[in-house]
């Protein structure tokens, strides 16, 4: 193998929302399936240091790392895509390019010399580009520049790239641009101009495209594709269509038909070879021939955006190909859930999740929520939030602490059965300060958690500010809310589990993290077992009630 890494940049054109993170993780599966070490990078144009304070709203979801990076969510779709964990230094925004420069500025660092966006900024952009190449770890390092060319805030990036080919030469560094081809129905006609003008805005900061990937919902024709490369500058192989694909994970073999993987390597002076897709593919022969379904409710206060909870969906995706049936997810807004709609709300379903969220608005629908499933012999799985909310509803109906709360949601309830760690008292800045990344956690013997992991400690990834409060543990336990997993050095309780009923957990860390398609998450294909289990049984009971 090469002993130079190479670069690969993915850069889009003429409208966001193309899928440049679906295109960039399907390239490096198709590279890693040859057998190169690869890995993915994202830039993200914005000022915020890391999405780690946007609401989802924004930005989707938030995804996090094991060494407590909290980024852009494409990095969950290259974890899952490569089953390779991802870190800090796999997204970099331009506040935190900035905020760089400027410490090394009130360092002293610069000499005197006046700090500007060309060297300076570049010049770190161009080192936090190399920083995954230099590790020796990697052949080839995919980075995906996030927004559209032409967009005031992506110069700098794109600038930075015109100089790394320079300073790489030219086979060590290409460009996939990534633009879309519209089908104008009136006229019947795709249109090849959006994507002229992208290349054309690429080519004014001094930019060539390598390769061409065109978004488009219907094939594009050969002489569209030879119009393209003549206008474009690109060789006619260059010229790869994306069309829409049912499932994301069908781009890979879809891109590999299209010869991108070849094309990509041949353009890099890399030999090529057939990706070995063996482990992918089975993933997705399961994935599509179900053998059966399974209907589980999200219960959260984003479920209208369906970037917010992107890795629990794409964990039940992989948790369902495993268990060989579809699993549907059924959202549930909990504002929404009141004492008198909860169980029509929540009829039909096989098993319940609770998401993680902050703040108080829809809570207490949550809490009805797992009332109603802890009474009814239910599976649930509850999430960060989702685990606060079965310790709360655990204390106020068995219990019988009235007004139980978080300290999140009410400072001054009677009983904070989850409270702030004594260590984030004194935290008074919200970016980067949770209890965040991998943590380790050790399972209680005979649990439910430990048969399913199979193993005595785990590391999970973590995101949150509130705890399991402690001095309840007793009370909790003697009622039947077993903690089956603590962090042995700070004796905080990462997972609850309730005796007496056939499957409830909850989770202090975040499990849809770390599901991958060749690792599908243990607890997640557990649930969705638990809920096949559920289902049968109830099908049972309807049948026994009918004869
Ligand atoms: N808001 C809760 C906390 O900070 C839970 C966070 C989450 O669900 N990620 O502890």
């Amino acid at each position: 193998m090469s002993n130079t890494t190479k670069y690969v940049f993915v850069t889009g054109g003429v409208t966001s929302s193309l899928g440049k993170g679906i295109i960039a993780a399907s390239l490096a599966k198709l590279l890693q399936a040859q057998g190169y070490r690869t890995t993915i990078q994202k830039l993200d144009p914005y000022i915020n240091v890391d999405p780690g304070t946007l609401n989802p709203y924004e930005h989707g979801e938030c995804y996090v790392t094991d060494d407590g990076a909290e980024t852009d969510l494409d990095l969950g779709h290259y974890e899952r895509f490569l089953n390779v964990p991802t870190s800090q230094s796999n997204n970099v925004t331009t506040g935190r390019i900035y905020q760089s420069v400027i410490e090394k500025e009130r360092r002293g660092e610069f000499l005197g010399k006046t700090v500007q966006v060309i060297p300076h900024i570049t010049d770190e952009i161009k080192e936090r580009i190399q920083i995954l190449g230099k590790s020796g770890d990697y052949d080839i390092v995919i980075t995906e520049i996030g927004g559209t060319v032409g967009d005031i805030e992506s110069l700098p990036y794109i600038e930075a790239v015109r100089q790394l080919r320079w300073d790489l030469g030219r086979d060590n560094a290409i460009v996939v641009h990534l633009t879309l081809i519209p089908f104008l129905s009136a006229a019947g006609e795709l249109k090849t101009k959006p994507t002229q003008h992208s290349v054309k805005t690429l080519m004014e900061s001094g930019v060539q495209a390598d390769v061409l990937v065109c978004r488009t919902e219907h094939e594009l024709p050969e002489d569209l594709k030879r119009k393209l490369a003549l206008f474009c500058n690109v060789q006619e192989e260059a010229v790869i269509q994306s069309i829409d694909a049912s499932t994301i994970y069908d781009v890979p073999n879809l891109m590999q038909e299209q010869g991108l993987d070849k094309v990509v390597l041949e353009r890099l002076k890399l030999p090529v070879s057939e990706p070995d897709l063996t482990q992918w593919n089975n993933f997705l022969k399961r994935h599509k021939n179900p053998k059966g379904e399974v209907n589980i409710g999200l219960i959260g206060k984003y479920v209208e955006l369906q970037d917010s909870y992107k890795s629990i969906l794409e964990a039940f995706i992989h948790a369902g190909a495993e268990n060989e049936v579809t699993v549907n997810v059924h959202s549930i807004h909990s504002e929404f859930l009141t004492p008198n709609n909860v169980k029509n709300k929540l009829k039909g379903l096989d098993g319940i999740l609770v998401a993680p969220g902050f703040g108080e608005r829809g809570i207490e629908g949550k809490i009805m929520a797992i009332r109603y499933v802890r009474e009814n012999g239910i599976p649930f799985l509850g999430i960060c939030l989702g685990m606060q909310m079965a310790v709360i509803e655990f204390a106020r109906n068995v219990l019988q602490y009235k007004d139980a709360n978080s300290t999140e949601m009410n400072k001054d309830t009677p009983y904070p059965v989850i409270d702030l760690m004594e260590s984030q008292k004194s935290i008074t800045n919200m970016g980067g300060t949770m209890r965040l990344g991998a943590w380790e956690c050790t399972l209680k013997p005979g649990s439910k958690v430990a048969n399913l992991y199979g193993s005595e400690t785990i590391k999970e990834r973590h995101r949150h500010r509130y705890e399991f409060n402690n001095s309840y543990r007793k009370e909790f336990e003697a009622k039947g809310l077993i903690p089956t997993g603590l962090n042995e050095d700070t004796d905080l309780v990462e997972i609850v589990e309730l005796n007496n009923h056939p499957w409830f957990v909850g989770v202090q860390y975040h499990p849809e993290y770390k599901s991958t398609v060749a690792n599908p998450h243990p607890l997640f294909v557990a649930f969705v077992k638990a809920s096949l289990e559920y289902q049968k049984n109830k099908k049972g009971v309807t049948m026994a009630q009918n004869k």
